[in-house]
């Protein structure tokens, strides 16, 4: 319908109900197509503009990516669904009836996995490190390697979190080799009160190189932090019948650094522990407890949400269910049988692919995988699919990764390739 005059805001607005979104959303809808252009095709403008505010409503999208931890898809994928609209026992102890921590029970189960004697949990990693200098670092100083001084992820760089801590940064050794020597002369000067320790999640430095081990700091009578990132809680994977994959090669992992003598870890949930995004702070109960009677610890606490979908897959880990952790079930899967599910789908397109780990750790690693190979770029067609699928286009080809899809996905991924006309 082409409009001799301008339509009013309103009735443009009414046009648009049938997308689903409030009036209020309609109304910014209409009145930013009026405002950007002639009347002729106001409509279609309006229409075009609802569209994408309502496709970009957050949704459950299909990963066909074969990146198991993918930033712009929330890391690992977790089950928040709760007890439809009631409330929980967040800080209530159902035996006694008194008042509880929120703070009293996943966590302490989260501990006995990674073999620490306390732990408590934050919104993410980045807050983890934050609250940890905060509480025992405040207007002290801290000493890292000049080779761990680095950026993860967009904007959470080492010096910049120790300043805003309220801790001073001593650099200790050179970026390319740092020696215990150099951290116990820089003890001796300095008041240093902690050593940290952060590993190089998204990069790697290699050729003559030297760093120090947890063991070594542990030595020099300062407690040791160790900022391990990617959350893998025992480097024994007991979770996975097989042991643990090959290409975890070296990742440091919560019991193993604890043992070797590090006083706290701080870990992300939503790597490698396969949770929602939360960061964890375990180790020595002493230095645990300071960090949680930290005011910063208030403004930095889970809501129950999290904490019950963190408390589905800490059960998960202690009863080496690893069905029940998707990232992991995932991350295990036989090519054999991804192979299977992709000639199911298609015949034609199933092939051979390479998963890789994702969300910033294990840089370069690659996990052999299957799915659907199809020349041309389709991302477009699928992402607009219903559910989205997201997929990857390389050299000019569409691919989808099924070792980040679920099966009952599958039929999703053969409807939308049937549409594309393959
Ligand atoms: C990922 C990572 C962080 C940041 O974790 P978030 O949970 O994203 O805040 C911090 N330190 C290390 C070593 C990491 O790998």
């Amino acid at each position: 319908m082409v409009s001799q005059h301008p339509p009013s805001v309103d009735q443009l607005a009414r046009s648009l109900e049938d997308t689903g979104l409030p009036h209020p959303l309609l109304v910014d809808a209409a009145r930013s197509a009026i405002s950007s252009g002639d009347a002729s095709d106001v409509e279609v403008r309006a229409r075009g503009i609802a569209e994408r505010m309502a496709r970009n409503l957050l949704t459950g999208v299909i990963n066909g990516t074969g990146v198991l931890l993918h930033t712009n898809m929330g890391r690992a994928p977790v089950d928040v669904s709760m007890n439809s609209g009631r409330y929980t026992n967040l800080e209530l102890d159902l035996v006694t009836g008194e008042r509880g921590s929120r703070q009293d029970r996943v966590p302490q189960l989260l501990a006995k996995v990674c073999g620490a004697e306390a732990a408590i949990v934050v919104n993410n990693c980045a807050s983890a490190v934050m609250l940890v200098l905060a509480a025992l670092a405040r207007e002290e100083s801290v000493a890292v390697s000049r080779g761990e001084l680095v950026e993860i992820g967009g904007g959470f760089r080492i010096p910049e979190v120790i300043t805003q801590s309220g801790a001073k940064l001593v650099e200790v050794g050179t970026t390319n080799r740092t020696r215990v020597k150099d951290f116990a002369k820089a003890i001796k000067k300095e008041n240093v009160v902690l050593t940290l320790s952060v590993h190089q999640s998204n990069y790697r430095i290699e050729g003559f190189t030297e760093s120090v081990k947890i063991s070594e700091l542990a030595e020099l009578g300062v407690p040791v932090v160790a900022d391990i990132g990617s959350g893998l809680i025992d480097a024994g994977c007991p979770w996975l019948e097989s042991g643990p994959p090959s290409w975890l090669m070296n990742e440091p992992a919560a019991k193993q650094t604890l043992e070797a003598g590090a006083d706290l870890v701080t870990f992300s949930g939503d790597k490698l522990l396969g949770g929602p995004q939360v960061g964890v702070i375990a180790g020595n109960a002493d230095l645990v407890n300071a960090c949680s009677s930290h005011p910063l610890a208030r403004a930095l606490r889970p809501g129950g949400l999290v904490l019950n979908a963190l408390e589905k897959i800490v059960l998960a880990y202690l009863n080496r269910d690893s069905d029940a952790i998707p990232f992991w079930r995932m991350a295990t899967l036989s090519v054999e049988d991804l192979l299977s599910r992709a000639k199911a789908i298609s015949e034609q397109w199933a092939s051979e692919t390479l998963s890789t780990p994702g969300g910033g750790t294990l840089p370069g690693v690659e996990i052999p995988s299957a799915g659907l190979v199809i020349p041309g770029d389709y991302s477009e067609e699928m992402r607009l699919n219903d559910p989205p699928i997201i997929c990857r286009v390389v050299d000019g080809k569409t691919i989808l990764d099924l070792r980040t899809v679920h099966p009952d996905d599958d039929e999703v991924i053969a409807a939308a390739i049937t549409a594309l006309g393959k």
